[in-house]
């Protein structure tokens, strides 16, 4: 087994997970089996219960697992459905390890922070590499380093590279500020990284310099000099068009040949012809299609961040490249947005509680009346079927009970098997969570789209569509086109095409399986819709 460790240097959000991905997808390219892990530092024993404004999208994996983002950056890079297995936090890490103590599991030791804790962690990694058949592990740290949470994490590193030494290397991303054209790119910050990563017993193998602009060979020669690193082990990360560039931009500063020799592996011949074609897709796209996000979790303080949606985003891009378009995507807040007319298509995306659900069947009720192109992803298929219910079944106040317990006309109801979780508080990892099956009805469009009867998705919900209302909506001329094998859970809604270019809700979310070289059909569809709009 070999490890590939990713770490964080000076500030957060510089793309390490990217960079992790890109890794991966670079060592996959040269033919070796590997898979990726994160390592996130908080207590939260998932990321099920944190609000994405915190922490950004809760990424869900087939098995159910509520995770960090990155996983799915993993998932698209790679090209892979990763597991449980490839994903921990400080909390999961020491439950097992209570569990275990109780368990008398270490015979009667006294269990210490250290050893114990890094090696639950090393063990961890382990045990994911052999689940996947991987050879090599790409393990990326969440935080960044200096901080007390993770140090634990550096520790493990440390002990997996003193009983292991040919098998281990650390990748340092660090960013390189630069203040204005009057001044150079500042190596500073990323120095006292370094110190800060000794002083935790461990020397970064390899350092990539993210910055605005490529790392010049002055910058190269310092960062060598006081990093204690080759020159050639310094990797030049500028800011690029599409996160799919960044594995061509490290391969041209030969980033696995670096890592590959210092694992004593030989390198094979790399294969990057993907993410090239990709790369020309994107660069060779001339259409645009203006696509609006309603949603909530935009705001933090002065600025928006789109982190909360970044599955949604990616799966739109997806969709787009693939018909030679770039998606220009604007953030309309779900409490206070103008005049929708200007969107070629607009996706009401998933969410909880009752904030923001009126201006969001506000949403709906205008895309549909005005024939906009709209795709409700989850919470907003849920409130497409409140709108409809409300406007040509005439119930008045119908409501998911969420935002509304005391709705006259409950169309949308909590999951039976939810019921009890909710009386008991009992909140995390207990949602409708992960890959079920579905049946397409045919002739719709959604099986058009697919091209297939079956199909399986990712859930995450604890509400669903009143099996008491189905026939009433039938007859206003919905379609559920989609539903479980058993025909009891609505899974996509949708309106025919002679009545709507483009209507359609999906009570799982497909944005979570979109990846850039399979873009997710349903995404396709309103991409296609969305582009017929624009002209
Ligand atoms: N809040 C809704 C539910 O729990 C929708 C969840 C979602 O959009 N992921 O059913």
């Amino acid at each position: 087994m070999k490890y590939v460790f990713v770490v964080g240097g000076v500030m957060s959000g510089v793309g390490k997970g990217v960079a992790s991905a890109s890794i991966g997808a670079i060592l996959q390219s040269r033919g070796f089996k590997v898979t990726a892990l994160k390592i996130d530092p908080y207590v939260n024993v998932d990321a099920g219960t944190m609000n994405p404004t915190e922490h950004g999208e809760v990424f869900v994996l087939d098995d159910g697992t509520e995770c960090d983002q990155d996983l799915g950056n993993y998932e698209r890079f790679l090209g892979k459905n990763l597991s449980g297995a490839n994903y921990m936090t400080t909390g999961s890490v020491y439950q097992s390890v209570i569990n275990k103590e109780r368990q008398l599991y270490y015979g009667g030791k006294c269990v210490e922070v250290v050893p114990h804790i890094p090696l639950e962690v090393i063990d961890r990694i382990n045990n994911a590499a052999k689940i996947s058949g991987a050879e090599i592990a790409i393990v990326e740290i969440g935080g960044t380093v200096g901080e007390y949470q993770n140090i634990l994490f550096l520790e493990a590193v440390r002990m997996l590279k003193l009983s292991q030494p040919k098998d281990a290397v650390l990748v340092l991303i660090s960013y390189l500020p630069f203040l204005s054209k009057d001044s150079e790119l500042k190596t500073k910050p990323t120095q006292y990284a370094v110190r800060t990563l000794n002083s935790a017993g461990v020397q970064p193998d390899i350092i990539i310099a993210r910055a605005s602009v490529a790392v010049d060979q002055k910058r190269r020669e310092k960062i060598s000099f006081n990093c204690n690193i080759q020159k050639d082990d310094v990797i030049s990360a500028p800011d690029v068009e599409s996160i799919y560039d960044v594995p061509i931009n490290f391969e041209k500063d030969n980033i696995s040949g670096r890592i590959l020799a210092k694992l004593g592996l030989r390198p094979r011949e790399s294969d990057l012809q993907k993410f090239k074609k990709l790369s020309a897709k994107v660069r060779s796209a001339k259409k645009r299609v203006k696509i609006g996000i309603v949603g909530k979790y935009f705001g933090s303080g002065d600025f928006v961040l789109a982190d909360s949606y970044i599955s949604v985003i990616e799966a739109v891009k997806h969709a787009s490249y693939s018909l030679g378009a770039k998606p220009v995507i604007e953030w309309l807040d779900a409490e206070n947005f103008g005049n929708l007319g200007k969107y070629d298509g607009v996706i009401v995306p998933g969410g909880f509680g009752s904030r923001g659900v009126e201006g969001k069947i506000r949403a709906i009720r205008y895309c549909r009346e005005k024939k906009i192109p709209f795709f409700g992803l989850c919470y907003g298929m849920q409130l497409a079927v409140a709108e409809i219910s409300r406007d040509l079944l005439g119930l008045k106040d119908a409501n998911t009970t969420e935002a509304d317990q005391k709705t006259t006309y409950p169309v949308i109801d909590i999951l039976p098997d939810q019921k009890a979780r909710l009386a008991e508080k009992n909140m995390g990892g207990t949602m409708r969570l992960g890959a079920y099956p579905a049946m397409l009805q045919q002739g719709t469009v959604a099986a058009q789209a697919y091209n297939r009867r079956e199909i399986n998705e990712r859930h995450r919900h604890r509400y669903e569509v009143n099996p008491e209302y189905v026939a009433g909506l039938e007859k206003a001329g919905v379609v559920f086109s989609g539903r479980s094998p058993d025909g009891r859970l609505m899974e996509i809604m949708e309106l025919p095409r002679s009545v709507h270019p483009f209507f359609l809700g999906t009570q799982f979310h497909p944005e979570l399986k979109s990846n850039p070289f399979s873009p997710h059909p349903l995404f396709v569809e309103f991409i296609k819709a969305s582009l017929k709009r624009a002209k």
